[in-house]
């Protein structure tokens, strides 16, 4: 039976051992360790410092004590620690010389691009767009909530389909930092109602994990309609952050063990209007 610890973060998972340095949030430092293999999937890792100390040493057993001190951290925390400080060939410093044209305020802005976002779920059509526009004719007053339409947050389709727009956060291999999908995630009709009679409500943090089915087609990948998350409710304000369903779909594989930074770019120069080194 593996050991287990008590993560604050992720609950109950296997005991992994890292180098202190690699357990606090800096990145970059380098991630060593034996290959995983079935039965030990997380290795002890250090940090290229340690590798340092380990070579002159001729490995661990001659290292003296107090050398190089391990850490304890949990099975999650050791693969966030995994993306944070391997070093990928293109890191996520060689971005900051990007500029680029922003598709929202049309200027130039210059180092990566970290969100990508969608307006309206991929089942939104101009047949939406004709109903929500003939609804909002009728005078505030005398409305109730129409069946179809489309804020920046929510969106009703023909009070059949709902969805929410939230955030898929992918660690970046190497670096602190997130890449962000903004996108739509579909919501029961009893989710979505308790959702918007929360939106100004602090304690909406409090409520669990909503079922939804990833409702925008990333092109960047093969078809992601219909991959299974769940949707972490933040506080007001904050959209909701999205957990996909662990599966070799290759958006899950980034959410679970990064995207290197090169990916980063090929998104850039696909989805922005113009990029330049
Ligand atoms: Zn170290
Ligand atoms: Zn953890
Ligand atoms: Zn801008």
């Amino acid at each position: 039976m593996t050991e287990t610890v008590q993560c604050e973060v992720h609950g109950e998972s296997p005991k992994t051992y890292v180098c202190i340095h690699l357990k606090d949030e800096s990145s970059g430092l380098g991630f060593n360790r034996e290959d995983p293999s079935e039965e030990n999937p997380f290795p002890d890792a250090w940090c290229d410092t340690c590798e340092t100390v380990r070579a002159e040493y001729y490995g661990w057993d001659k290292v003296p004590d107090g050398l190089c001190n391990l850490a304890l951290l949990c099975s999650e925390c050791y693969e966030r620690a995994r993306t944070r400080h391997t070093r990928p060939s293109v890191t996520f410093d060689d971005l900051a010389g990007l500029r680029w044209k922003c598709s929202s305020c049309d200027e130039w802005h210059s180092g990566p691009c970290l969100d990508f976002g969608f307006s309206e779920p991929y089942y939104w059509t101009k047949d939406c767009d004709k109903a929500s526009r003939l609804s909002n004719l009728v005078p505030r007053a005398v409305k109730k909530p129409s069946p179809t339409f489309l804020d920046l947050d929510y969106c009703s389709i023909k009070g059949e389909s709902f969805f929410v727009r939230g955030l898929i956060r992918l660690p970046i291999i190497g670096a602190a930092e997130f890449f962000e999908w903004g996108v739509w995630g579909s919501l029961s009709q009893d989710n979505f109602e308790t959702l918007l009679r929360m939106d100004k409500d602090p304690k909406r943090v409090e409520l669990p994990p909503l079922f939804s089915w990833l409702s925008s087609q990333i092109s960047d990948y093969p078809d992601t309609l219909s991959l299974k998350m769940y949707a972490h409710i933040q506080e007001p304000g904050i959209r909701p952050y999205f957990r996909l369903e662990s599966t070799d779909h290759p958006l899950a594989q980034e959410y679970f063990h990064g995207i290197a930074p090169e990916r980063v770019k090929e998104i850039m120069l696909r989805g922005l209007p113009a990029v330049e080194a």
